[in-house]
Parts: structure tokens; C-alpha cells; sequence
């Protein structure tokens, strides 16, 4: 097989030899002060980096210049998403699973978990618990079971999402983060108005990727592999990409990260929508220490700065697998997405104490939303419940080039004090709510537009007038 970042097929456009290849050089050239000084001066152009030119980076462990790489991301990630964090939860609809993976408790051999998928009735109540949270932005989970969780259940589940309207509460997008399926099916998710499509890969390393999935469709590697380029034939040019760090070695999976990247880019013309950084995580009966490729949070943090400097317009989500701590880090090295109070069992959201019987993975960020929009704002962020783009249609390459125009910071910035304000009336403590209001106040100074900040103060005065959903 030839490397060929082009080819339609999994294991040419995420080809072994060439990541192998990667791994060496980056080892090679760790200490070349010389190719590291260049390669930072490219990353300042914000066009981003090739994978072998990441993964030197990534490989170097002279202190001054992994400062250099730090500030540059932070600099970066202020440039392309300013101080704006946007919200999500994960909403799970079903654990049922015909798989075998080997790090998730959903496996269909774990007999000691209940199965549950929930009826339209309590995908209802779920949605009314995270409305009444503050949440407007939802990605839904669920096992692949084709007969359980057919894509007819799961195009189902979308409607009632849209459909109910609580108080003030709507949930106004929802991505969906389900098994690798047909163009078909891509269709009709796209069709059911879908956000981005979210799918790891889990470890990029085939060989290892089907002794982590013995048993099951998800076994086949290319199939799933290929998945983003059949969900782009269906219509759906948001996707989102992801590894499940801690599976196998770091700088393999990194570089195959990107790979990915630079195919979906070279293929369709626009690159992944977002990078999701997950870890393995303690479950049911999953024990991450089996898994010896874990990795220090340090190292995990020069991974999410890496990224942001060599796929400068990718959005990076961080979920609360990872402590309030690592959070913080994380974030300022070029996260522009967190899920906030959330729950990873199935009916989660409606129970008053959270419940691990059907827990996916340990949360080790317990903390209720309002605490987390709390954090962001005394962090300096502004947490944004912005779905804009793509109700705007600013999807796929439209989206890229907003990124790349510089008008982020008339378009998406007032979006996230518009949004801001609607939790801050409807959802938040008092504390909360009074540091909001300093917040947006500051922040509307820095509209460069003189005409947008009048609309924006207007429509703030609309929004405490009983109004929603204004947005640019
Ligand atoms: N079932 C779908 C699939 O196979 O792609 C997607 C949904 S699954 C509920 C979401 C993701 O959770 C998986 O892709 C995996 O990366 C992650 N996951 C599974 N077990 C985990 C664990 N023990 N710790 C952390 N994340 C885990």
C-alpha cells in the first residue's frame, strides 16, 4: 500500500508506512533547532502544518521551544475563536451494542449492566432536564444495535429533540455521534437537520484498532475508517474526528490524526469541522490501566496545542472525562468546545442524583453547568450557547472562510453575548448572573463593528423584554 492522501481507500490515505515513517523522522529531528525554528515561523502563517511537520514539533522536548509552541497556540486559538468557549452536553439514547470493543462497557458481552434505550416520552424529559439546565446544543450517543437502534429510532429521537419547546428552553442543534453507517443514512441525518457528525476512530493503528474490536461491525477497519468520507457524500459537511487517547502509542495516533485531516481537506475540500481529544476513562468493568499507552496530562496538553497550531481553523472539544484541572490547561491551548453538567448514562438527565448503572465512563468534571459558566467567566471566557452557523447555513468551507475572513469577531462574538444573556436570565444563580452582566458589558467593546454593537445593545434589551433567538 502507497501512501496517497487522496485515495478513497482507508488504509491508502491512513497509511502505516507513512505514519511509521512520521514517528522516525519526528524522533530524528527532535533536537534540529534548526527545522523546529522554521516549522514554528510556518505555523505563524496560521495555514497550518503537514503532519510530518507536526509531529517534529510534537516529538521536541527543548523547553524554550515548547514554550514557543505553547504561546504560538494560545495566540492562535485568541486569533481564530477568541475568549469564546462554546457548550454542549452529551445525551445518551441507548446502550444497547452488537460490538465487542474492548475499553466500553457497552460491549455487547457485559451482562452486568442494564440495557436501556429511551422511549420518545423520555427523550422528552431528558431534553426538558438539560433545557432547564441552560443547554442549547446536544450530541447524541447511543451503541450501534441495528435493531435496537435502528437510524429509523435515531431520526425519531432527533425530531422530538427539535420539537419540544419548554419555558424559554429549545434545543437548537444537535450533533450526532453514532456508529459508522451508509451514505443513505448520512442522507437522512442530514435531512433531519443534524449538526456535525461525530465519529473516533478510536486508534488509527489497524492492526491494534481490530484486536480492540474483536467482534462486531465496528471490526472493520476501513468501513469505518472511510465513514467521513460517505458521510461528505451524504450531504453532511460538518464532521467531527476524534481518538480515543491511550489506546496506542501517542505520536502514531497523532500523526494519523492529522492525516485524516489533510485527506478530508485534499477530498472534499474542507477539513473535519472539529477534533475531539478523549482519553480512556474507568467504567463498568473497564479498567484503563490495561491499556498501557496512557499518557501524562502534560504530554496530552502539547498534543491539543499541536493541533491547534497545525489545524489552525478546527474547533477542539474537551469533555469532562478530564478534571477541572486539566480543563483549565487544556483550554487555553486552543479548546474552543466543553461539555458542561454532564451525565453519560442512559435517562441520566431526568433522575435527581446521578446515576452509574448505565455510565459509559467515570465524569471526573461533576460540576452542575452554572458552576462550569461560572469557572469560564472567572477564567476570563466567554461561555457562548451559540448554534448560529449552521442554522445560517454556514457549514463545511462557508464556515472556513468566516474563520479565515477575520469577521469571527462581528459574527460570532456578539452570538456569544446574546446567547450568554439568555442563560444568564433564564438559568443562572445570582452570582453567576451578576458576573455575566459585568462580562457582556465589557466584551461589547470589543465588537470592532460600531453598527453591530447597536444592534447587539438592542437586542440585549429585547432579550430581557422576554425575546430569543436573535443571532448573526
Ligand atoms: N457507538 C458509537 C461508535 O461506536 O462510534 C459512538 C458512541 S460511543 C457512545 C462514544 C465514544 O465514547 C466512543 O467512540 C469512544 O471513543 C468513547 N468511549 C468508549 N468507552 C470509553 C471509555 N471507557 N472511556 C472514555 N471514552 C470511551
Amino acid at each position: 500500500m502507497k501512501y496517497d492522501m487522496k485515495s478513497m481507500k482507508a488504509e491508502e490515505f491512513i497509511n502505516d508506512e507513512e505514519i511509521l515513517a512520521t514517528v522516525a523522522y519526528a524522533q530524528e529531528h527532535k533536537d534540529d533547532i534548526e527545522l523546529i525554528d522554521n516549522i514554528i515561523e510556518k505555523a505563524k502563517l496560521r495555514k497550518g502544518l503537514s503532519h510530518r511537520e507536526a509531529s517534529v514539533l510534537l516529538a521536541c522536548d527543548n523547553e524554550e521551544k515548547i514554550k514557543e509552541i505553547y504561546d504560538l497556540a494560545e495566540q492562535i486559538k485568541k486569533d481564530f475563536y477568541g475568549n469564546r468557549i462554546v457548550l454542549f452536553a452529551p445525551l445518551y439514547l441507548s446502550n444497547y451494542c452488537v460490538n465487542g470493543c474492548l475499553y466500553c462497557p457497552y460491549h455487547m458481552k457485559n451482562k452486568h449492566i442494564p440495557r436501556k434505550k429511551l422511549s420518545q416520552e423520555e427523550v422528552a424529559k431528558e431534553v426538558i432536564a438539560l433545557q432547564d439546565m441552560g443547554h442549547k446544543r446536544l450530541a447524541i450517543e447511543a451503541g450501534e444495535d441495528p435493531v435496537n437502534n435502528p437510524i429509523e429510532y435515531i431520526l425519531e429521537c432527533i425530531n422530538t429533540i427539535y420539537s419540544i419547546k419548554h419555558k424559554n428552553g429549545a434545543i437548537r442543534r444537535v450533533n450526532v455521534n453514532i456508529a459508522a453507517t451508509t451514505v443513505e443514512n448520512y442522507r437522512k441525518l442530514r435531512d433531519a437537520g443534524i449538526g456535525t457528525y461525530i465519529l473516533f476512530q478510536e486508534t488509527y493503528h489497524k492492526k491494534n484498532y481490530e484486536i480492540l474490536h474483536p467482534t462486531g461491525p465496528k471490526h472493520d477497519y476501513d468501513y469505518h475508517t472511510e465513514a467521513m468520507d460517505r458521510a461528505m457524500e451524504g450531504g453532511i459537511d460538518d464532521v467531527g474526528i476524534g481518538v480515543l487517547f491511550g489506546l496506542d502509542n501517542y505520536q502514531y495516533e497523532f500523526a494519523g490524526l492529522l492525516m485524516h485531516a489533510e485527506h478530508l481537506e485534499a477530498v472534499h475540500g474542507v477539513g473535519p469541522h472539529t477534533i475531539s481529544v478523549p482519553r480512556v476513562k474507568k467504567a463498568d468493568d473497564i479498567d484503563p490501566n490495561e491499556f498501557d499507552n496512557s499518557l501524562s496530562d502534560e504530554m496530552f496538553c502539547k498534543i491539543a496545542a499541536c493541533i491547534r497550531i497545525a489545524v489552525p481553523y478546527t474547533g477542539m472539544i474537551i469533555s469532562t472525562r478530564e478534571t477541572p484541572q486539566v480543563r483549565e490547561k487544556i483550554i487555553r491551548l486552543g479548546v474552543s468546545q466543553i461539555s458542561g453538567g454532564s451525565r453519560t448514562s442512559v435517562g441520566g438527565y431526568a433522575e435527581e442524583e446521578r446515576p452509574h448503572d448505565t455510565e459509559q465512563f467515570d465524569v471526573s468534571d461533576n460540576r452542575t453547568l452554572d458552576e462550569v459558566v461560572n469557572w469560564l467567566m472567572r477564567a476570563g471566557y466567554i461561555p457562548s450557547f451559540c448554534t448560529a452557523c449552521y442554522r445560517e447555513g454556514r457549514t463545511g468551507d462557508r464556515f472556513m472562510s468566516l474563520c479565515k475572513s477575520g469577521q469571527i469577531q462581528n459574527c460570532c462574538h456578539p452570538n456569544a453575548l446574546m446567547t450568554l444573556k439568555e442563560f444568564l436570565i433564564d438559568y443562572a444563580t445570582e452570582d453567576t448572573r451578576k458576573l455575566g452582566e459585568e462580562m457582556i458589558e465589557k466584551e461589547i467593546g470589543n465588537i470592532p463593528k460600531e453598527k453591530v454593537r447597536e444592534i447587539v445593545r438592542e437586542r440585549l434589551v429585547k432579550i430581557e423584554q422576554g425575546d430569543r433567538d436573535f443571532r448573526f
